[in-house]
């Protein structure tokens, strides 16, 4: 079978990206190992996504803003962060940035949904599904994947989105930094008594890292915490009556009773930077790219970054008549997202560091960095525009060079 795209990995990434490709003449393979019913309705897997202002353009531009119901947003207002006992912390506000919110929190399982349900309807779109791919291999002539059911597909261009453990990307050859934090973060939703008023916490306790993330419901958060492996298998061993009151002191009090409202979920904390982002007739998007910590929450902030970057080119070359895996072209792909990502990825990484690490000289230090961070604006300014600006962190001269989505 033959397609001008390949695509390995319909998560969020890989769904936007071959969603951004509609109408452009292009013909794409989809390949998930997940069934067709596990993609069309996604389990709930705990995330909440916070969304900047670049990003919720890009998911309305796809169509999928609208096909996600009122409930499934949550409004970003404002943020505070707190470290060790502060009873006051950093707070970033919206009025500052000149917007009305900071950002959007949408369930993970919801975009999955969306972008789904978007790819569903476009027959240019073949979707194979629950299927495993055993081999692949690109070259002058083209790219191939191998499938375990013996079929084989051909393309002038693959295109790997399977996740920040990608197969594919080790297949290819292209080793990755990877940064094991050595901890386990749990996500839960949770009722409490006291309303969230829309602020995101980003708590830095010792021994722990707390954030609790705002969701539609006035009464209603996301819980995300931190912990040492085994003092995480501690907490999950509990009952939800006994879980509840952990969480609850955990919080100081602050939000008065809390009851489990969603499944535990719980991830390891690894971040993953590939050394290469391209080779022969490949590219690697979303987290296969860059599997960010999810402290700084920008995962699928850059994922949308960079599948909107390489439609762009794709759709720029194909309206041309060029090549749509010309090595100059992929090259531009790979610079634009590695300047886009790069600096935050790095600075992610060290701040989940100095923050998960509670010897004294970090305490010391994150201290200063939280009272340095009150006091200087360009900090508060660099952290805001992140969030709020419609460009995506994509340097200005870079901005300029893009070719437009709809060509
Ligand atoms: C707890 C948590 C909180 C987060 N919060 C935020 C946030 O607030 N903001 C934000 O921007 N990001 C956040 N993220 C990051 C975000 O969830 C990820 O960046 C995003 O889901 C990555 O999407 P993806 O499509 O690249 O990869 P994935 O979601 O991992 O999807 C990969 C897909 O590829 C498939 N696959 C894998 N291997 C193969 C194979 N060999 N063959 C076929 N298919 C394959 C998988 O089945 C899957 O469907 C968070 C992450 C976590 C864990």
């Amino acid at each position: 079978m033959s397609f001008d795209i390949v695509v390995i990995g319909a998560g969020p990434a890989g769904l936007c990206f071959t969603r951004s490709l509609a109408g452009s003449g292009l013909r794409v393979a989809l390949v998930e190992r997940q069934e067709e019913a596990a993609l069309s309705a996604p389990a709930d897997d705990g995330r909440e996504i916070a969304i900047t202002h670049h990003s919720r353009r890009l998911l309305r531009e796809l169509g999928l803003w609208a096909r996600l119901r009122e409930e499934e947003i949550g409004t970003l207002r404002d943020a505070m962060v707190l470290d060790g006992d502060d009873r006051d912390g950093l707070m970033f506000r919206h009025g500052e940035a000149g917007t009305e919110q900071l950002g959007w929190l949408l369930s993970n399982h919801a975009i999955r949904r969306a972008a789904y349900e978007e790819v569903m309807a476009l027959p240019e779109v073949e979707r194979i599904t629950g299927v495993r791919v055993e081999a692949v291999r690109t070259g002058n002539e083209g790219a191939e994947v191998v499938l375990g059911n013996g079929d084989t597909l051909r393309a002038s261009l693959l295109v790997a989105a399977d996740s920040r453990f990608s197969e594919t990307r080790r297949a290819m050859g292209i080793a990755a930094d990877m940064r094991d934090f050595g901890k386990t973060m749990l996500v839960l939703r949770m009722r409490h008594q006291v309303p969230h008023e829309q602020v995101a916490w980003e708590w830095f306790g010792h021994g722990q890292t707390l954030a609790l993330l705002p969701l539609h419901d006035a009464h209603t958060s996301s819980v995300v915490l931190t912990l040492a492996p085994p003092a995480m298998r501690e907490l999950l061993a509990l009952d939800d009556a006994a879980l509840e009151a952990a969480l609850a002191e955990r919080f100081g009090q602050r939000l008065g009773t809390m009851t489990v409202a969603g499944p535990r979920c719980t991830y390891p904390l690894v971040g993953v930077y590939a050394k290469r982002f391209v080779a022969e007739r490949f590219a690697l998007l979303g987290d296969a790219a860059v599997g960010m910590h999810p402290v700084t929450a920008h995962g699928f902030n850059f994922g949308l970054l960079g599948e909107d970057l390489l439609a762009r080119e794709l759709r720029a070359a194909r309206a041309a008549g060029q090549s749509i895996a010309a090595p100059a072209l992929l090259a531009r792909y790979e610079r634009r997202l590695r300047l886009a990502t790069r600096p935050l990825y790095l600075a992610t990484n060290a701040l989940a560091g100095l923050y998960t690490d509670d010897r004294r000289p970090a305490r010391a230090l994150r201290k200063l960095a939280l009272g340095a961070g009150a006091r200087l604006s360009p900090f508060r300014r660099m952290v805001m525009s992140g969030l709020t600006a419609e460009h995506g962190g994509i340097p200005a001269p870079l901005r300029r060079l893009r070719p437009p989505r709809w060509v």
